[in-house]
């Protein structure tokens, strides 16, 4: 199903709750990454992307449809298998506090800008502080960093606590987008 893992760096990325649903402060995640910093990218000026949706039921294609019109093409099946660049969601149960979601990345061997494949988990132990729709907010901001985006402050989904209510991606988060496979058009 997935390619042989070729890369040897991993990025991990996660999304804590709204501190208002959490009861608290909670610290952020990678808090000196801005969005202007890509994460990193996918092979190819264009590159489709299969989104594996292993989640039986989270709203993964409603928040793939963001990313409609960008140069990184986000496609949402149940089966990747015959697709290059992978990325699967799947649930896991995680009782390591206040974590809803993960995205990492496995990068190529010979570029460790490019993604070799990617992951994002659904901390279902978490379900009952969110709604369908603040999952889908957080998967938008995982497919955010699938995309390529790092995080950012608060006028972006891709804010590591205030993403759900941003709720969507941004016109600004669509331009990070472009300009991340612009810079692979210009290399
Ligand atoms: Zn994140």
């Amino acid at each position: 199903m997935l390619r042989t893992l070729a890369g040897v760096a991993l990025v991990v990325a996660g999304v804590l709750l709204p501190t208002s649903a959490a009861g608290g402060d909670l610290p952020q995640l990678d808090a000196g990454v801005t969005r202007e910093e890509s994460l990193g990218r996918w092979p190819g000026v264009a590159p489709l992307v299969c989104v594996q949706d292993e989640t039986a039921g989270f709203p993964v294609r409603e928040a793939a449809a963001d990313f409609r019109d960008l140069p990184v093409r986000l496609v949402v099946k149940d089966d990747c298998t015959h697709h290059g660049n992978v990325v699967r969601v799947v649930t896991r149960m995680a009782e390591d506090c206040c974590y809803s979601a993960w995205f990492k990345g496995e990068r190529m061997e010979h570029d460790p800008e490019l993604f070799a494949s990617a992951t994002i988990w659904l901390n279902v132990d978490q379900a009952y502080r969110h709604t369908p729709e603040s999952w889908a907010a957080a998967i938008r901001h995982e497919l955010g960093h699938a995309a390529g985006l790092g995080h950012g402050d608060g006028t972006t989904v891709m804010h590591p606590t205030g993403y759900t209510e941003v709720g969507h991606l941004t016109e600004g988060d669509r331009q990070a987008i472009a300009d991340i496979y612009e810079r692979s058009r210009a290399e």
